[in-house]
């Protein structure tokens, strides 16, 4: 830690957990943690009130809040959120991959929605706050911690302007595997009626609307008995940008990678961004280009596409099985990922569990 981060990490008021779960208890609901539906003792809080600033920095047991009807979040949707997971790694110690991209996107987020920037040094002591304190609720093995950060408008009134008072909090939630069924391929439904984000829009910033807005599709997806929806561009409905929350790379007979390029309507993944880098590393062309829906048909019925796979925090990465749509399905490979997904996964977890070295920086101990 620098002096910065002692200095905003000292800020925070602690409170125990008076009624934390025991031992026992956290034991038996770590054997199968699923995902997102378990929670740790603690969260933090810090507040934001225009004209005073970032105050009133607490980590606290972890509670609801209290929040009058006419509360702006509640009407106008000005609310930001990251994904990120600490690791228990192989020498014991505990570790986050990359958190400081997170703390960088959360500002980028955070200026697109109209709302204050939370200094990055300030995220980053309150993600370790948390972690530190609920440091029992990291699962051995293959599980992880995901942590939650997020930010909301607190100010109590209904006119339409960007809020003078917000709530920056995070919580935790120990995860096992995202899709049931482990590494098996997902199956996705392509959504040529709905779509997520149109240029101008609020696609690049990680905020709750973009999710409300495709829970339809998503919806539509689970219908036709997939496990997520891919939307197309919002102009044309031709080019592929990503899933609900995971980004896609689509992997070549000629050992060349494509996956879409950030034109301001797909969420900038942190996985997506170290995909490229290992990738590249490993002498392998990555190509950020636009790539259709048509010709994703049509390679994957010649053959040219051997592989595609959508990565993300939550999942990292998955294989792409088959894909279906209203004018029929057509299945990636041999529908069940290839060795260049599953080698950029076994490196890129590597890194992260600390059993393989990675770029300078990428694994933060804490
Ligand atoms: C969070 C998110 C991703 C993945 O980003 P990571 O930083 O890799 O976790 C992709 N798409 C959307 C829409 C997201 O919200």
């Amino acid at each position: 830690m620098n002096d910065m981060d002692v200095q905003q990490a000292s800020r925070f008021t602690v409170t125990r957990n008076s009624q934390a779960v025991s031992a026992d208890q956290r034991a038996v609901l770590l054997d199968d943690p699923g995902f997102g539906r378990i929670f740790t003792d603690h969260m933090v809080t810090i507040r934001y009130t225009q004209g005073q600033g970032w105050h009133s920095h607490s980590v606290g047991p972890r509670e609801p809040f209290l929040l009058d009807p006419a509360c702006a979040v509640l009407h106008y949707a000005q609310e930001i959120f990251e994904g990120m997971k600490a690791y228990r790694v192989a020498d014991g110690s505990i570790a986050m991959f990359r958190p400081q991209e997170n703390a960088r996107r959360f500002a980028e987020s955070a200026e697109r929605m109209a709302m204050p920037a939370l200094p990055e040094d300030m995220f980053m002591a309150a993600v370790e706050e948390l972690v530190k304190i609920d440091a029992d609720w990291i699962p051995q093995g293959d599980g992880s911690l995901y942590l939650r950060p997020f930010m909301f408008a607190s100010e109590t009134f209904l006119g339409v302007r960007p809020a003078a008072e917000y709530i920056f909090c995070v919580i935790a939630s120990p995860v096992g595997a995202y899709f049931k069924g482990g590494k098996k391929a997902v199956t996705l439904w392509v959504s040529e009626h709905y779509t997520r984000a149109a240029r101008g829009g609020t696609g690049a910033a990680k905020c709750g609307g973009n999710y409300a807005a495709s829970l339809i599709a998503q919806a539509e997806a689970s219908e036709h008995g997939c496990d997520q929806v891919v939307f197309l561009d919002a102009a044309e409905h031709r080019w592929v940008e990503e899933l609900g929350g995971m980004n896609v790379f689509f992997v070549m007979a000629d050992g060349c990678i494509v996956t879409p390029p950030l034109s301001g309507t797909i969420l900038p993944g942190i996985t997506r961004d170290s995909v490229i880098t290992l990738a590249r590393q490993q002498g392998m062309t990555v190509r950020e280009e636009p790539y259709s829906f048509a010709q994703w048909r049509a390679d994957a019925t010649s053959g040219h596409l051997r592989e595609a796979f959508a990565c993300g925090t939550a999942a990292v990465i998955t294989a792409i099985g088959t894909v279906k749509s209203k004018d029929g399905d057509f299945t990636v490979g041999n529908g069940d990922g290839g060795i260049v997904t599953e080698g950029l996964r076994a490196t890129l977890t590597g890194i992260q569990r600390g059993t393989v070295d990675g770029p300078e920086g990428w694994l933060l101990r804490l």
